[in-house]
């Protein structure tokens, strides 16, 4: 007999062609007068026809938006907001925008509707990294979940190659860890392996013909899946490990998760056999974690931790961290395994068949 608790995400998902044209209509279903558009410094176009589009209801824009979260910019976006008497921020970018109005929002209590513009998933998580003194932590709770996201198909055709690979490989990675997480269930179980199929695809229709909006649809449904993945379960190893070589190593957030997932994935394989078939299923191959890093070397993607700024001297300190705090992870992690895992990372070895 089932029993159990489910308490969805109470957001508002818009997905389509020229969606960004609904922004200023679904602002004034959140009953907001006073939005700061919040963007990176390489965005500022794009920031300001969110807010030509905003009309009046737009007070402000802010450029200063940089990966992970550093609170010295939190702050000055803070600020920024309290002198415009800003209602709400509109965050337009990758998961380095979305972070910053997940920081902001929730510190002012007010509405935050993100409009990602790569497939981090960011949008779809109550979660957020931030770093104070050099050290990344991360909080989570419902006031960081945005209220309402725009995915705007035409927003990731500009997205350089060198982007879009790593960013569907880092949205595959949450559906991977999805599938076998302890609280995995039929519901994320769907969602996850048409994530992955989605961004297979996507990703092969794209390479083929770069001007696809099709194939762009097909990627961010898939990246959209995924994310809803990361905010519904526990991820594991996978994203501990990241985590450690991103926030401790400073390595680039996307391509370390290209670089991580096959090895990680064989890793887990011997103890998730039935998920790893069913992963290979939706990819159409017999070995999961090989198909995974031929997709990401097939398609130009890094496939070698030394290739994207770490140093073999780090791996055994990243390691440690890795492991120094229990989380749910399919397989033990050990020291051993997760060092050997780390080395052949770093050199980008081929995973071996099973
Ligand atoms: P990012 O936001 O730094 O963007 C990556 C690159 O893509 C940047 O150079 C950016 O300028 C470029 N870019 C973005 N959109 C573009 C477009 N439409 N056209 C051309 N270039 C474009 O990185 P990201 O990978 O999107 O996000 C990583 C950050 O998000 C990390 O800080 C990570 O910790 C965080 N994140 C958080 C969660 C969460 O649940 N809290 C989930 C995923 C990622």
């Amino acid at each position: 007999m089932r029993s159990f608790t489910h308490e969805g995400p109470v957001q508002r998902i818009v997905f389509g062609i020229d969606t960004i044209a609904t922004v200023s209509t679904e602002l004034h279903r959140l009953n907001v007068t006073k939005a700061v558009v919040l963007s990176t410094p390489g965005h500022r176009q794009l920031a300001g026809r969110v807010a030509d589009l905003l009309g009046e209801r737009a007070v402000g824009q802010f450029h200063g938006a940089v990966p992970h979260t550093p609170i010295e910019v939190t702050e000055q976006a803070l600020e920024f907001l309290r002198n415009r008497r800003g209602d709400a921020v509109v965050s337009i970018g990758g998961g380095s925008t979305t972070g910053l109005g997940k920081a902001v929002a929730s510190r002012l209590g007010i509405q935050h509707l993100a409009i990602p513009t790569t497939y981090a998933g960011s949008e779809l998580t109550p979660v957020l990294g931030e770093t104070a003194g050099g050290e990344k932590t991360t909080r989570s709770g419902p006031e960081l979940m945005p209220n309402t996201v725009i995915y705007d198909i035409q927003l990731t055709a500009t997205l350089p190659w060198s982007v879009t690979v790593p960013s569907a490989i880092n949205a595959m990675a949450h559906a991977v860890e999805a599938l076998y997480s302890p609280d995995a269930n039929d519901h994320t179980d769907v969602m996850a392996l048409q994530a992955v199929r989605s961004i297979d695809q996507g990703l092969h229709a794209l390479h083929d013909d770069r001007h696809s909006l099709d194939a762009c649809s097909e990627l961010l449904y898939g990246a959209y899946l995924a994310g809803s993945c990361l905010g519904a379960v526990p991820m594991g190893l996978h994203h501990k490990l990241c985590h450690v070589l991103g926030g401790t190593f400073t390595l680039p957030h996307a391509p370390t998760h290209a670089v991580v997932l096959p090895y990680v994935m064989a890793y887990n394989e011997p103890v998730v056999l039935g998920v790893m078939s069913r992963i290979a299923e939706a990819l159409d191959s017999d070995h999961a974690p090989r198909a995974v890093q031929f997709l990401i070397r097939d398609l130009g993607g890094p496939t070698a931790l030394r290739d994207i700024g770490f140093t073999r001297a780090d791996i055994g300190r990243a390691a440690e961290l890795a492991v120094s705090r229990p989380y749910p992870n399919p397989r033990d992690v050990t020291l051993d395994g997760v060092t050997h895992l780390l080395q052949q990372a770093f050199d980008g070895t081929p995973v071996p068949p099973m």
